[in-house]
């Protein structure tokens, strides 16, 4: 039983440690891939369906390895999150974005351009200062920057927040709340923090059109408490004609999903929306 028992402590101890080494590893990955500029945006257009025209872009983040592999962010944003890489990687990431958009960008017309922020990039003004700084730089031409967070992390000091966030307000940075209606939330954020705009996730979208769907009525509750507290919605992960109609019928013209367009790559992005 003796020998059982220690075989097992054993096991444990080397799991722990193989765990921690692996872990170890990926943050040194990353740290390098920070430095090598490995952490490139994708761009997802948000259409209005009702012109047919872009207004405005989510920027995803991916990571491209030196072997040109390009790792989806599912696989390394939850880790970079929990191991306090995120912020870093988003500063390495814009960087990107800006030269991008400083090359290319100003032949796209104004757009928004959505960034997504974790709590901790509104715990002190160096986002603030980075996006003021590059407002008047003139970097990003006509397009405005617009946050995006979601209830998924809580905010700590939620006063705190929303001063930095009264910051961003006052130089026409606005935020949307990402992943409407799967945080447990409730909504608190939304008073709270002065959000502008819903965006209501996959998930909802999915059950457009199924027989008998509670999350359909969840979807057009959402939808009218939108309407109610005069926010803006975006649909996200549209995919069908059918999606498209019923939201339009609920008023609801923001899409973003590959009905329309997959995130792209700079280069596809900038060729595709480009104004001639
Ligand atoms: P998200 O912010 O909710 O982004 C939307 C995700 O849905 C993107 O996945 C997008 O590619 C995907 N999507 C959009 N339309 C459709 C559709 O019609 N069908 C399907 N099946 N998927 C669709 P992606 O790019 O893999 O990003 C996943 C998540 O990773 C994001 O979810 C976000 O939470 C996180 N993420 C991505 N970039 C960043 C970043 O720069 N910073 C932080 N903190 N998180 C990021
Ligand atoms: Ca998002
Ligand atoms: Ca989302
Ligand atoms: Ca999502």
């Amino acid at each position: 039983r003796a020998l059982i028992s220690f075989l097992i402590a054993l096991a444990f101890t080397v799991a722990f440690w193989y765990r921690k080494q692996s872990q170890g590893s990926t943050r040194a990955n990353i740290k390098k891939g920070i430095k090598n500029k490995e952490f490139i945006p994708f761009y997802q257009p948000v259409i209005n369906s009702q012109s047919n025209e872009i207004v405005g872009v989510e920027v995803l983040m991916r990571w491209r390895q030196f072997n040109g592999d390009l790792i989806p962010p599912n696989q390394f944003i939850p880790f970079a999150e929990s191991a306090g890489l995120i912020v870093d990687m988003t500063y390495s990431m814009l960087n990107v974005m800006v030269d991008e958009m400083e090359i290319t960008g100003q032949q796209v017309s104004p757009l928004f351009i959505s960034i997504n922020i974790v709590p901790e990039h509104l715990e002190d003004d160096k986002l603030y200062q980075y996006i003021k700084s590059l407002k008047e730089s003139g970097k990003l031409g006509k397009h405005r920057v617009s946050l995006e967070i979601t209830e998924r992390q809580p905010i700590t000091d939620l006063v705190k927040a929303r001063e930095m966030l009264d910051n961003f307000y006052s130089i026409g940075v606005d935020l949307k709340l990402d992943d409407a209606g799967m945080g447990y939330g409730g909504f608190s954020y939304v008073q709270k923090l002065g959000i502008s705009t819903l965006k209501i996730d996959k998930a909802f979208i999915d059950t457009i059109g199924v027989k008998d769907n509670f999350n359909e009525k969840t979807l057009d509750a959402i939808i009218s408490f939108a309407k109610k507290s005069g926010l803006s919605v975006i649909a996200e992960g549209v995919e069908t004609e059918s999606q498209v109609n019923y939201l339009s019928q609920q008023g609801v013209d923001l899409i973003q999903g590959y009905f329309f367009s997959k995130p792209l790559d700079s280069k596809t992005f900038f060729t595709t929306y480009h104004n001639s």
